[in-house]
């Protein structure tokens, strides 16, 4: 298939409707047939549960083109099952893991002209998810839902190379415990917009939230977990019931531990340890790891010894190492990589 004409190298994140994408509806208690289908559009009751009372659950994961010229997908198992359980948080008929991953090797199938050439750092961003389809005023759960998958061809999440990022302690609280923090649905995303946005007014690149019971231990910022490195090569990540457990941060833990040899200690992180610490990075699929350089708290500024200029040493090296598996540079672990045929 030829390559779409598309200047892969100045792509941003933003959405380009592209050939095919999947449906698949749950009616009448079971998930029927899917089916790829180039209209991009969905036509809703005006009473459907996902615009009342926000059932809806996603999930995000890149296909990328490796040195050799296969087309691979990043663990999509992982996002299956995480996909499964934010499903069950919200009420919602899980979307069986066989049939995500199908869904995904046919999207993907059926739009390779769309996934970015090796070298141009830019991916395709495939976004499954799933909501309520169906009438519902008096609240309870819906009882038709739609999964969907389509994907979007998405740009380096920074170009010319990663700048460290400056994050300021939000006075909001992304998570309650015992909430909704460990699924990924976008009712989270919607009331981090107003942090967000405030966040970006005070010229901050993201938001540092605590924990939202005593606001001393750090979880996570919008979208994307911690990494921090201790000034002996530690590799310590917050552990909190309400972080959503991002397959990137999983998946370079792993690696710092049984690749690099790295120390790692998965444990509640205060926020008056971060001054201790040698290095900063959030981790998610959209950049691997962003570096981060400094944290504005309410009594204090942390800057990390590894500056403002680039990625700390180790920081460098976990993210070399995910990058090369995913890019089939680098070995990595079996069934981390799904080829699409
Ligand atoms: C998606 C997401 C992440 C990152 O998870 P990955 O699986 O690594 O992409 C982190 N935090 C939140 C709140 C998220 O929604």
């Amino acid at each position: 298939m030829a390559k779409a004409d598309v200047d892969w190298s100045n792509l941003g994140f933003s959405y380009r409707t592209i050939s095919k994408r999947y449906v698949a509806n749950f009616k009448d208690g079971k998930w029927g047939e899917g089916v790829l289908t180039e209209d991009a559009n969905i036509v809703l009751n005006e009473c459907a549960g996902i615009l009342q009372y926000c059932q809806e659950v996603f999930e995000g994961l890149k296909a990328y083109t490796t040195k050799d010229g296969r087309i691979v997908t990043f663990r999509p198992d992982l996002n299956a099952e995480r996909m499964e359980d934010s499903a069950k948080r919200l009420e919602m008929p899980a979307f069986p893991k066989e049939r995500f991953l199908e869904a995904v090797d046919q999207v993907v199938a059926a739009n390779k002209d769309w996934v970015p050439p090796y070298g141009s750092d830019a991916s395709l961003y495939l976004r499954p998810y799933m909501f309520a389809s169906s009438p519902v005023i008096g609240v309870k759960p819906a009882e038709e839902y739609q999964f969907r998958l389509f994907g979007t061809p998405v740009g380096p999440y920074f170009k010319g190379g990663a700048k460290p990022i400056t994050l300021c302690v939000s006075d909001f609280d992304r998570a309650a415990p015992h909430g909704t923090g460990h699924i990924k649905a976008g009712l989270n995303y919607a009331m981090s917009l107003h942090p967000y946005v405030m966040a970006h007014n005070n010229g901050f690149d993201e938001n540092m939230f605590l924990d939202s019971a005593t606001r001393t231990y750090v979880e996570e910022t919008g979208g994307a977990n911690f990494l921090f490195i201790t000034k002996d090569g530690t590799v310590v990540t917050p552990k909190s019931g309400s972080i959503l457990p991002s397959i990137t941060r999983r998946s370079l833990v792993y690696l710092a531990e049984h690749m690099l040899g790295l120390k790692v200690e998965y444990r509640p992180v205060k926020f008056s340890e971060l001054k201790d610490f040698a290095e900063c990075g959030l981790c998610g699929t959209a950049a691997v790891i962003s570096p981060v350089g400094k944290v504005v708290g309410k009594e204090e500024t942390i800057e990390f010894p590894s500056g403002m200029e680039k990625m700390g040493p180790v920081t460098q090296k976990l993210y070399d190492t995910l990058r090369g598996i995913q890019l089939g540079t680098i070995e990595g672990p079996e069934g981390w990589i799904r080829e699409i045929k």
